[in-house]
């Protein structure tokens, strides 16, 4: 008797369980697979901006559309941010040297964040740098090795500490005579908003790839992790390891993509705040990281810092790996990095 009375209630939980299960394959198999998950596409595109190929590949629903407005947002934040576009908020705020100026949310983050790697560095990053790369001709094409005077002069203007940022104002204020120089961080912080703008959408895979700037979602479409290329530093057109990426991102700063050779010396534009010259004794380094902003302030700042000290921060921060290759051809790669790269 027991057992009967307990099965009625057990056969019409296994009934509607029938019921729901089958509801559900109606659904997936007649209303999701044809009509919803139709929409689900790969789209690749490039453009140009931020003086380089920007490239992005991305997997979900309605991938196209969001690639395009990813584009659209990366070159809105570029005119902001860019020294070299006129109506920038960088450039209003160079151009009225001395006095405060207003910026909306991105510059003002973007600012405090050079700020923060500059303490972090201790100076070897510094978004004051401006005048100085404009000295060698970084960025106008104008290269010539200055005179110690001009360098001297230069580096007066240089110190990220007098920056003044009146955060619940939202305005900014760099001394006269200071050049406020994004360069070394606004192109990772460009691909972290692109990357942000596709997780928003659903995007599932994506690579976002701005010159070597790169930042991935999820993995490749096998499920295998996406593979980013180290380029030689001697020799770029060719690959010389291979970094596996999964939701992280990579950047690399050498000193063979800006560069102008004079009195046959090759002069490059990661200039050292110390001295006011290209910073010797490294030709690249890699950081891997979560956000690419870091990653590219950090690259920049390792370069500055040299091997003891740059691979020294690096083992002192979490989550950050790198890949550092010195002018003798030493190469030093941090201890979570090591086993999971393929060196070619
Ligand atoms: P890339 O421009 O090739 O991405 P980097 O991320 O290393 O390379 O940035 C170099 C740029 O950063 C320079 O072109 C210049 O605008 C700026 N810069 C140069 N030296 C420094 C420095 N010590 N700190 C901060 N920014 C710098
Ligand atoms: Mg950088």
């Amino acid at each position: 008797m027991r057992r009967n009375i307990g099965s009625h209630p057990y056969l019409l939980a296994i009934g509607i369980a029938v019921a729901v299960i089958g509801l559900a394959a109606i659904g997936y198999f007649f209303i999701y697979q044809p009509y919803l998950a139709r929409s689900y596409t790969d789209a690749q595109a490039s453009r140009i901006l931020m003086s380089t190929v920007v490239d992005v590949s991305a997997y979900g629903r309605d991938a196209e559309t969001y690639v395009k407005q990813a584009f659209d947002e990366m070159e809105r934040l570029e005119g902001l941010l860019s020294r070299h576009i006129v109506d920038s908020e960088v450039s209003q705020i160079n151009a009225q040297a001395g006095e405060w100026v207003k910026v909306s949310d991105p510059t003002l983050a973007v600012i405090e964040l050079g700020i923060e790697y500059g303490e972090l560095t201790g100076g070897a990053f510094d978004i004051t740098v401006g005048a100085l790369v404009s000295l060698w001709g970084f960025g106008t094409g104008d290269y010539k090795v200055p005179t110690n005077e001009e360098i001297a002069s230069a580096l007066q203007t240089v110190d990220y500490r007098r920056i003044e940022v009146d955060k619940a104002g939202k305005r900014v204020r760099i001394p006269a005579g200071t050049v406020l120089d994004l360069g070394g961080i606004a192109k990772g912080y460009i691909v972290d908003e692109a990357r942000r703008f596709l997780v928003e959408n659903r995007i599932q895979r994506a690579i976002v790839n701005a010159g070597g700037d790169i930042s991935v979602i999820g993995s490749r479409p096998d499920g295998t992790p996406w593979r980013v290329g180290v380029q030689n530093p001697d020799d770029p057109s060719q690959i010389r390891w291979v970094i596996p990426l999964q939701n992280n991102s990579v950047v690399t700063s050498g000193d063979y993509q800006r560069y102008f050779v004079q009195d046959g010396e090759r002069w490059h534009h990661i200039l050292d705040p110390r001295t006011g010259f290209p910073a010797r004794r490294i030709r690249s380094v890699t950081i891997v990281t979560d956000k690419a902003a870091r990653a590219d302030a950090l690259s920049t700042a390792v370069f500055v810092l040299g091997l003891e000290e740059g691979s020294a921060l690096v083992e002192k921060l979490p989550g950050v790996e790198a890949i550092i290759v010195t002018s003798d051809d030493h190469v030093w790669i941090s201890s979570g990095l090591a086993g999971s790269i393929v060196s070619l």
